[in-house]
Formats: structure tokens, sequence, C-alpha cells
């Protein structure tokens, strides 16, 4: 017996205690080949199937020739207790564009190639926060997500004139791929869109026609965030550049413009500029108030204004990111991306040593007037500098262990160093060092102000299953890579 072909049955990594799983005596590396005569195809599908009180599996189990059957009973709706190794068991539907500004194409060589996985996948869109650009989207996935409300979904825009979409995406079905968008909206789904703006190409005249076809043609999206292109030192596209400061400010100003225009029009304001275009002119952050409850605040829009109110005590505003930029290559929680972050509140540290806090150069931007608040001699921030990716690369989820390794090298011993966990993927760095390769202990923080805060005062500890005692992290506002843009 098998699973079907194309699919890799769903593996257990790890078993809660005392859970119906462990009481059935299903153990870590055991394949769930089927659960009630099915084999799902994603951990939306496993997730539905564990739901039922009666479970009949059939596992798979190194050392044992024959699969076997375990049955489960439980309350209905109560966990099965299982973690499973990936998000996707069947292929992840992979990306067809060619996008200018896509960062996985500026890559250095060497960074293992899980990195290099061009996603397009709506699953993953629903499960990880990733922004998909439908063009591989199909009526069979508009039919699961209406039926299975998978919501909400994360839209790649970029332009709504369908041939500057196709140029962009340098992708025909660029042109009318948006369509599905309009029925996903018109279906009920919450979708929010994201336009990544590169000088010369999509901004000016252009972001003027886009955010003008949004408010024509899709005014139910929840959000637009606009963000930055990223340009690495190893982009090979002579085209593609960093903003300028003047271009940065003209986008604040459109945004600007247009939030005006959309509240006028529909009664909220839909469209943000991310934070690094406020860092790049050179003007203070928007208010926080105008993020109208920060509904973009993964994708680095009101980010610095959350961080300050949860850094000045506001719980509800330490919304943190999820840890690592490509944390999904990494495997998911059974329970997506959206699982409960881990429990800050323990103390550790000395509380007596200077505190050093590691950050990208724009967290920097952000971190020192939060900083220089508490009027602490105790407390600096070291602004590591991206020398692995170089080109605009100043954002803490973007801190490499390279990076990191050359700026603690010369740093005093005995010192406390925080590090935010942005940076970081199921513990390594994405240049696949680990925080025990730094020179130095690092102590690692969630990466949001409360969080920041607590430990500054001694008060907060490494997220449970993260290090204290060995290597590195940070504010994270990040930039607009590739990778399910
Ligand atoms: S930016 Fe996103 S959509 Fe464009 S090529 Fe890269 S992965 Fe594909």
């Amino acid at each position: 017996m098998s699973v079907p072909r194309g699919t890799a049955a769903p593996s257990v990594v790890a078993v809660t205690e005392s859970s119906p799983a462990q009481l059935s005596g299903l153990l870590p590396g055991d394949e769930l080949l089927f659960l009630n005569g099915r084999s799902p195809r994603d951990v939306i599908e496993y997730s539905l199937l564990v739901d039922e009180p009666e479970l009949d599996l059939v596992v798979r189990r190194r050392g044992i020739d024959d699969p076997f059957t375990v049955l489960v009973s439980k309350e209905p709706g109560e966990p099965l207790g299982v973690e499973v190794s990936s998000a996707v068991f069947d292929r992840v539907q992979t990306c067809d564009n060619h996008c200018e500004f896509c960062f996985i194409h500026q890559l250095p060589k060497g960074m293992r190639r899980s990195l290099s996985l061009k996603d397009d996948d709506y699953r993953l869109s629903f499960l990880y926060g990733n922004f998909t650009t439908l063009t591989r989207f199909t009526e069979m996935d508009l039919e699961r997500v209406l039926t299975e409300r998978l919501s909400p979904l994360f839209v790649s825009i970029h332009a709504t004139d369908p041939e500057v979409r196709a140029g962009l995406l340098r992708n025909r079905r660029g042109a009318t791929s948006l369509r599905w968008l309009s029925a996903l909206l018109d279906g009920g789904i919450e979708v929010h869109g994201q336009v990544v703006v590169c000088p010369d190409r999509n901004d000016g005249a252009i972001l003027d026609d886009t955010l003008a076809g949004v408010l024509d043609r899709y005014p139910g999206l929840a959000t637009v965030a606009c963000v930055p292109l990223g340009v690495s030192r190893f982009s090979v596209e002579a085209a593609m550049r960093p903003h300028t400061r003047p271009e940065a400010a003209a986008v604040c100003d459109t945004v600007d413009w247009w939030q005006q225009t959309f509240v006028e029009a529909i009664g909220r304001r839909m469209v943000f500029a991310a934070d690094e275009y406020y860092l790049m002119a050179g003007r203070p952050f928007p208010a926080r108030a105008t993020y109208e409850g920060f509904p973009q605040h993964e994708n680095g829009l009101g980010m610095a204004r959350a961080f300050e109110a949860a850094f000045g005590g506001d719980e509800d505003a330490a919304l943190g990111v999820r840890p690592g930029f490509f944390a999904w290559v990494d495997g998911a929680p059974a329970s997506g991306y959206r699982a409960q972050r881990a429990d800050p509140s323990t103390p550790s540290g000395d509380g007596g040593a200077p505190i050093a806090v590691l950050t990208g150069e724009y967290g920097e931007r952000v971190l020192a007037p939060l900083v220089a608040s508490l009027d602490r001699d105790d407390i600096r921030l070291i602004a590591v500098k991206n020398e692995y990716f170089g080109g605009n690369i100043g954002v803490s989820g973007l801190m490499t262990g390279t990076d990191l390794a050359r700026a603690l090298e010369h740093e005093p011993a005995g010192h406390r160093y925080l590090l935010p966990d942005a940076c970081l993927s199921e513990g390594r760095f994405l240049d696949d060092l680990s925080v025990t390769d730094l020179p130095r202990p690092v102590e690692i923080v969630p990466t949001d102000g409360l969080s920041l805060r607590r430990a500054l005062e001694g008060r907060t500890s490494a997220p449970s299953g993260g290090c204290t005692t060995a290597s590195p992290a940070s504010l994270r506002v990040p930039v607009t890579i590739g990778g399910a843009r």
C-alpha cells in the first residue's frame, strides 16, 4: 500500500505528551500513509482529517516491514497531538514568472537549495502569508479556496494594467491572472495585495494608475502594500536599482494622496507604504492610528510604530514577526504560520552585564530613539552591515551568520548580546550558519518591542527551544524580495 504518485506521506516529527497520538502509540518518524482512507495533499487537508473523533491511521514505521493500522479515538475537535514535517505533501506549485526584481535570482551561490525554490502556491499564501501572482491558479484551486474558505490570501498585484503587469512578471499570463483576484473577492475571500515598486518600472504615473485600478476593479481588497524592491550585490538585472531619496519621498506622497482618496470612496485607507520608504525618505513614520490595526504588519507596514508602542508597554502592539525570512521552506508547524509564539516571559541573563542589541542598519534607526529614551549607559546598539547580500539590504530579518560573526568578533566577552528571532529559521541563518557558530553567546529575543523591553530590563529570555547561550538577531523591517512575491 502506498500513497498516490507525487505525494509524500506526512511524517511525524513530534508527538505531544499524553495526547491521543501518544496514547495510541504513534512515534516520531512514523509516516501517516492514510487517514480514514485518504492521503492528504497538504497540512490544510490533514488538519481537517485529524479533526475527526475516530481515526483509522495506516502507519509505516522504520524497522517494520509492512504498514500497520492505528486506531485513535478522541473527542471531536481534540488535537491529535502530532506535528508533521512539512506544509505540502504533494508538489509545491512553483512560479513560472521571471520578475526582474526577484530576490531569489539575487542570492549568492552556495546557499541551500531549498531557498531557491520559487513558489507561487495559494496554499503557502494561506498558511504562511506568502504572496502569489495567481498565474498558475486554476478553476479547481478556486473551487477549493471557496469551499474550504482558505482566507486570507495574499496576492502580488504590481500593476493593474495588463500589459504592464505581464512585463513586470515577464509572463504573458500576468496580463490575465488578476481575473482570479476578482473571483476570490466575489467569493468573499479576504485578500491582501502587494505592489513591489521598482524605479522607472511601476512607480510614478504607473503607481497612480495601479492604485486607481485597485479602487475601480478591486475595492474589496483588504489592504494593498507598496513595498520597495531589494537589490543585492548579486543582481544581474541592469535596470533594477534602489530608490533614490526623492523617489522614496514620492512613493510616500502617492500613498498619502491615495489614502485620502480611498477614505472618501470606501471609508478606509486600504493602501500603505512600507516602513522602509519613510526611512529612505528621511521622514517620520505615519501615526499609529493610520495603520488601521496593522493588517500587513508582517510585510513591514507599520512595524516601527507597532514596535515603538509595544516597547512603551502596549501588549496589544507586540505583534512580532514570523521567525526566519524563508521559514516556510524549513517546514511548518501543523497549526501554520500563525502558530502561537514562544512564551518570552521567563527571566534570563546576567542582569548586571552591559547589553548590546544586534540589529540591521534600518533597525538601528528605529531602535536608537527607543533605547535612548531609557537613559541607560549600559545599553548600546550594534548595527550589522549586510555585506553578505550587499546592495540596499539593511533589514534585520536578512542578517546572516557571516555578518553577525564579523560584527561580534571584536566585541568584548561577558556582555549580553541580544538577537531578534526574525533572522532565524529553525535555528539557522540564511547562510546556514547557526547561533553556535557565532564568536559570542547571544540571547534570542522575539522580534517585538515588548520582548526587547523586557530583555533589556532583565525580565525576558529566549523563547523556549531557542538558544540563550549560543550565538544571535533584531528588529525586522522587511525588505521586499522575491520568493512568493
Ligand atoms: S518575485 Fe516572486 S513571482 Fe516573481 S519570479 Fe520571483 S518568485 Fe516568481
